[in-house]
This record gives C-alpha cells, structure tokens and sequence, in this order.
C-alpha cells in the first residue's frame, strides 16, 4: 500500500475519520501539488511542510479533523480563512463538489497567488481564492453554509457569525499565540453551540480581529 492510502487506512480504522466522502476527498487530492518541490517525498507524511512566506501547509490528520467537523454535503457554500497552499479549500471542494463553491481568502499576496497556481495546476475550478483580510469575513459572497479559519485566532471574528447561514458551523483554532482549542460552533436560531475538539498549533491570524 502507498503512503496515502495507508493514511487513509489508519484514519478509517481509529475511527479518526468516520466519514467516507472526507476520505475520498483525500484520497482524490493531490497534497504534492500544493507543496514545495523540495518536499516531494513528504507530501502523506503525517506533519505540516513549509510554505513561502514563513507559513505552513497543515498536518493531513489537522485537515481531516477540521474537514470532518465541518458537516459538508454537496452544493454547499464554504468560507476558509487562510489559503495558504490551497490545499484545504482544494479538499473542500472535493466534497461540495462542482454545485457548491469555496471562497478562501488570504492575506499575504505571495500565497494567495501560490495557492491560484497550485489550484489551477489540479484542476480545481470551484475554489475562489480572495487576496484580503479574512478576518473581516467576504461580505460580497455571504451568507456561508459553514466557515474554516485555518489561523491561530484569539476569538473568532465577528463578522464570521453574521456571515453564517442559520444552522450553519464555523470550526476555527482560538487560543493564544503557541496553543489553541479547535472550536465547532452551530449556529441554531441566532444562538451559538460551541463544542472543543481538542489542542492544536497554527500560524497567528493576521488583521483587524487577529493578532496585532
Ligand atoms: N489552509 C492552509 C494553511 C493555512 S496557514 C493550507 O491548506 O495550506 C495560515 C494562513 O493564514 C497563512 O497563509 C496566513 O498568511 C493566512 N492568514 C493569516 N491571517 C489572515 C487573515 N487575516 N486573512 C486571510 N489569511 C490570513
């Protein structure tokens, strides 16, 4: 079995993948498209790889976990904050498939063209990646089925909440600067539900609800 099929494996048998069409969503990604070509031979290494600009692309197993949290089902709309490599908004996109859109925004202009090319060089065309600050939401595309931050974030921005349909979820990092809580919060009826799926490290959220 090749490496990313043994990932695969590993999640379906520990449980820490129950759903199928996140699996497949891997399975049909190709993670060595979204990294450095100097890290060819780790791309289904189970740990986060450098991206230009001092970021990186996360861990396979973090991705899973946020994408599983997320609840995602074909023709959704999806809000990612922090596109980095692509790599993230690419296996969304896998699942809400070519009647569903991602819009994924990111801060720093060297990645948000990073990401384009290596998107476009997949062959992914229902991701739209925004050079902006996420942290202010996309109010031209809202209202959102669900909401990622893929940044470290002291609490998660405002305007994300007006941002989400109702019963949609947001799944974001909120902690400090060298540790955080994945957080899953539903929104029901203008009331929030927040669950913590356990500690994680990210790269600080930037921008007018990030870090100063
Ligand atoms: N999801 C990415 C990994 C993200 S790393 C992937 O799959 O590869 C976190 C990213 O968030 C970095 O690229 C960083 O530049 C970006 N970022 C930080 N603050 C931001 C903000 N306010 N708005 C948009 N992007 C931001």
């Amino acid at each position: 079995m090749q490496e990313k099929e043994q990932l695969a494996a590993y999640w379906r048998k520990t449980g820490i993948v129950k759903d199928e069409s996140v699996l497949k969503a891997f399975l049909e990604t190709p993670r060595e498209k979204f990294i450095l070509g100097q890290y060819a031979n780790e791309a289904y290494s189970d740990y986060p790889l450098p991206i230009p600009a001092g970021q990186t692309i996360s861990q396979p197993t973090t991705v899973m976990i946020m994408t599983e949290a997320l609840e995602l089902e074909p023709g959704q709309k999806v809000l990612e904050i922090g596109t980095g490599s692509g790599y993230q908004a690419a296996i969304i996109s896998n699942i809400v498939g070519e009647n569903g859109k991602v819009i994924t925004t990111e801060i720093i202009p060297e990645l948000a063209e990073f990401a384009g090319k290596n998107l476009k060089n997949a062959g992914i065309k229902n991701v739209r990646v925004i050079r902006s600050d996420g942290s202010l939401g996309c109010e031209a595309e809202a209202p959102y089925d669900r909401c990622i931050i893929t940044a470290a974030c002291p609490k998660v921005p405002p305007p994300l909440f007006k941002q989400l349909k109702n019963n949609g979820i947001i799944v974001a990092p909120v902690g400090s600067a060298w540790g955080q809580s994945m957080i899953k919060i539903r929104k029901k009826h203008g009331k929030l539900e927040t669950e913590n799926l356990g500690e994680f490290v990210f790269v600080p959220l930037k921008g007018a609800h990030g870090w100063v």
